[in-house]
């Protein structure tokens, strides 16, 4: 095993703890600070114990199953520790393959903080369809303060007030569209998370990945329709099909599509329109 794969694995693990605590963070965000911890099973209040508490592993042990009274663990536990495992190591290599310095060190630490910001914004908006003001202000803080240190020493060059720029470019049409719909089309959250993934993507990506992220959402959400419809269909002639019930009027949260098309553009340097026109020409 060479070095590059030990680091890779000691910072997937790393990873996998914070997504440990970012269950933990997504859990109290949702019924109120220190009312209940995760050492306690919510269906039964049985004490768990160390055993019960691994990351990713217990949830397998256990067969996603509660030890005292055999309810269902939710596979966001699991899932969210996987993810932000794979996040960290992504970011670890993308910051290796730069530049293996304290800078690189620096910028890793960032990349990781803003990671674990989105992996809790992404999964309670898609619990609860809220995004709440903290998780926003400490993105924006974050992707803010990442800026301010690639570009240290030329504050002034165009480099940092192009991507300094990009937040507000990205975020305006996210605030029009929340102000001329009253909030039916877009919500507010929606244009204030724009605004710290407009400086964490920077100039050459909030586009590509802005219309990545409506491209898929257009294509997630005529599925569901379609689903509906089989669903329909399928019930008038008695065959069961057992598709998600979705409704036309279910409300789709769009973070998690602009966290997915921000990440995937950044981590994999994907310009989605540089691919088409490459595809096209
Ligand atoms: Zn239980």
């Amino acid at each position: 095993m060479n070095y590059l794969t030990f680091f890779t694995f000691l910072v997937f693990i790393l990873g996998v703890a914070v997504g440990s605590f970012l269950n933990v963070v997504i859990l109290r965000q949702g019924i109120g600070k220190g009312r209940r911890k995760r050492s306690i099973c919510l269906s039964c209040g049985g004490k768990l114990n160390s055993r019960d508490l691994v990351p990713i592993l217990s949830f397998f042990w256990l067969k996603g199953r509660c030890r005292f009274c055999k309810s269902k663990i939710s596979w966001q536990y699991p899932l969210v520790e996987i993810f932000t495992g794979v996040l960290f190591s992504l970011s670890f290599w993308s910051v290796h393959l730069m530049s293996p310095t304290s800078f690189a060190i620096v910028n890793f630490l960032f990349l990781s903080a803003i990671f674990s910001v989105l992996v809790i914004i992404f999964v309670y908006d898609l619990r609860h369809k809220i995004i709440s003001d903290w998780s926003v202000i400490v993105l924006g803080v974050l992707a803010f303060s990442r800026l301010v240190f690639l570009n240290w020493g030329n504050l002034a060059g165009s480099n940092f007030l192009l991507n300094l720029l990009s937040g507000f470019t990205v975020a305006l049409p996210f605030f029009l569209f929340w102000l001329l719909s009253r909030g039916r089309w877009m919500g507010l959250g929606d244009a204030k998370l724009m605004l710290g993934l407009g400086w964490f993507l920077g100039w050459s990506l909030w586009l590509p990945a802005t219309v990545l992220a409506f491209w898929i959402g257009a294509i997630v959400s005529v599925s569901l329709i379609l689903a509906k419809h089989i669903n329909i269909v399928a019930k008038k002639f008695a065959i069961f099909i057992r598709l998600p019930k979705i409704g036309l009027k279910t409300e789709i949260p769009f973070a998690p599509f602009l966290i997915f098309s921000a990440l995937f553009s950044f981590l994999f340097n994907f310009n989605v329109l540089g691919a088409i026109s490459r595809f096209l020409l």
